[in-house]
């Protein structure tokens, strides 16, 4: 079923050194629960059900290997944005759902660095926070307001700092201001995923790697058939994010698009000290096709986002992308001109799965024996943690805090077939688009 293109490898990919896949499924076998995807959601999914249940017969099935997919390329931030930001998501969907969004993101954050201390995970991890930079006059007026909502809705360590501080932190010429948030986590995702796997397999889960799922059957149990094997599982998890328009059931839930990245060479200590940036700071602007960018503990810088790609009937070949890799490298000379020749050694892209309304989903699919999660957009590395621990008591049938989230059983609206599809998904990303050259107007970025 399922078509997987050869992507680039990202940095954090590239640089993880040996890796030793687990064995593809061979032959038929039974489980109590079957996980489809071996990204953070699926991983993270079966080391909390073994955790919670260490009887429980739990299978993750990856079409590649633990980290093939966004989790394996990602900006590295896990963080407590959700969707595209606060402001944006208090217009889509109201105050009172962002206010219950951020306490489960707050959450999802501190839950992230709690597993990582106490599982002993080797993943870069620190905790330097985030700043959210405007970078003309009109973001100004966008993050004040946002500040000023979060502050209202009770959240008192979101604030504002002057162009001043800012500037203190890391220097570029551009930076009028800025939202500084203490809770913001930067970790080496490949490191991370792949940790979280062998955490899954130490607590007794089985982790299949080139298994790609074939078909799914819905019978007295479910039947999950792959190249060379097949799978009875009483439960199912599709953890399969971007890739998930791929099962008839989750078809029209979501659509990928695909955002793209590249890594500097490492700094010399003489460009190092032009920048400042001791603090390690993980950065976004304030545009909705918003730039994030973080020192490595090699001191490169990795920058992603900008231009959005998008492919027709959602194909997923759409990793490469030389003209969103040229706008980056221009975007890393205009915030940091001290910058502007350096080499870059990584160029990389991949696919974060997108609703009709821009806001995460997870819940049963089918009946209550089938959950998924997905929608996370560019935002899921922590999130997905916490959806597993809400996935996790789903499939055990229990009653907790999680279960009643803003994210769990939404009505979500299906994209429409082709051609429709991709004329919602062009104005759609055509007005965010809009709206960013608007207040980008006169400067140049
Ligand atoms: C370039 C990039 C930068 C990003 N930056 C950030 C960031 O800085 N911060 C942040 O919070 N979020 C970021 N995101 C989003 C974040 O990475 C994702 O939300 C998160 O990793 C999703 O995890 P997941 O496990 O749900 O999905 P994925 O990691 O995509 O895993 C899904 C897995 O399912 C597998 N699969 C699919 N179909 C099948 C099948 N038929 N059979 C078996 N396996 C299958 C895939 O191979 C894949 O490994 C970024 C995304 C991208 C692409």
């Amino acid at each position: 079923m399922a078509v997987f293109p050869h992507s680039p490898l990202s940095l954090w990919l590239d640089t993880y050194g040996d890796y030793q896949p687990q064995p593809p499924l061979r032959g038929d076998r039974k489980v109590d629960v079957a996980v489809i995807g071996g990204g953070f959601t699926g991983v993270a999914t079966a080391h909390e059900l073994k955790r919670a249940d260490p009887g429980l017969n739990v299978a993750v099935l990856e079409a590649r290997t633990v980290g093939y997919g966004a989790s394996g390329r990602n900006g590295s931030f896990a963080m407590t944005v959700v969707g595209l930001g606060f402001g944006v998501m208090a217009m889509l969907r109201g105050k009172e759902w962002l206010q219950a969004a951020h306490r489960y993101m707050m959450k999802a954050v501190d839950g992230l660095q709690e597993l990582v201390e106490t599982e002993h995970l080797d993943c870069d991890l620190i905790r330097p926070g985030f700043l959210r930079a405007a970078t003309t006059p009109a973001y100004v007026k966008r993050i004040r307001h946002d500040v000023d909502l979060m502050q209202e809705l009770g959240f008192d360590d979101i604030y504002w700092i002057d162009g001043e501080e800012v500037q203190s932190r890391v220097q570029s010429p551009r930076y009028l201001g800025a939202m500084w948030e203490p809770r913001l986590l930067l970790i080496n995702p490949a490191k991370l995923v792949r940790a979280e796997r062998d955490l899954a397999l130490k607590l007794g889960a089985q982790v299949y790697e080139n298994t790609p799922v074939e078909t799914v059957h819905r019978k007295a149990q479910f039947v999950i058939t792959t190249p060379e094997g097949s799978l009875q599982a009483e439960k199912l998890v599709f953890a399969t994010n971007a890739y998930s328009h791929l099962f008839p059931e989750l078809k029209r839930k979501q659509i990928p698009a695909f955002t793209y990245m590249i890594a500097t060479e490492p700094l010399a200590a003489s460009q190092l000290k032009t920048l400042g940036w001791a603090g390690r700071e993980g950065i976004e602007d304030a545009r909705n096709l918003i730039h994030y960018y973080r020192l490595t503990p090699d001191n490169r810088i990795v920058i992603g986002g900008g231009p959005v790609g998008l492919t027709w009937a959602n194909d997923l070949a759409g990793d490469s992308d030389p003209q969103s890799w040229d706008h980056l490298e221009n975007h890393l000379g205009w915030l940091f001109p001290a910058l502007k020749d350096i080499r870059i050694t990584h160029r990389w892209g991949g696919p974060f799965s997108v609703t009709l309304n821009l806001s995460p989903a997870l819940g049963f699919v089918g009946d209550e024996r089938a959950v998924y999660s997905l929608g996370c957009i560019g935002h899921g590395v922590s999130m997905s943690h916490r959806n597993a621990k809400t996935i996790r008591d789903l499939i055990l049938e229990r009653k907790t805090e999680l279960t009643d989230n803003p994210f769990l059983n939404p009505k979500v609206i299906p994209w429409p077939p082709e051609p429709l599809r991709m004329m919602a998904a062009k104005a759609i990303r055509g007005y965010l688009k809009l709206e960013d050259w608007w207040n980008e107007r006169g400067i140049q970025g």
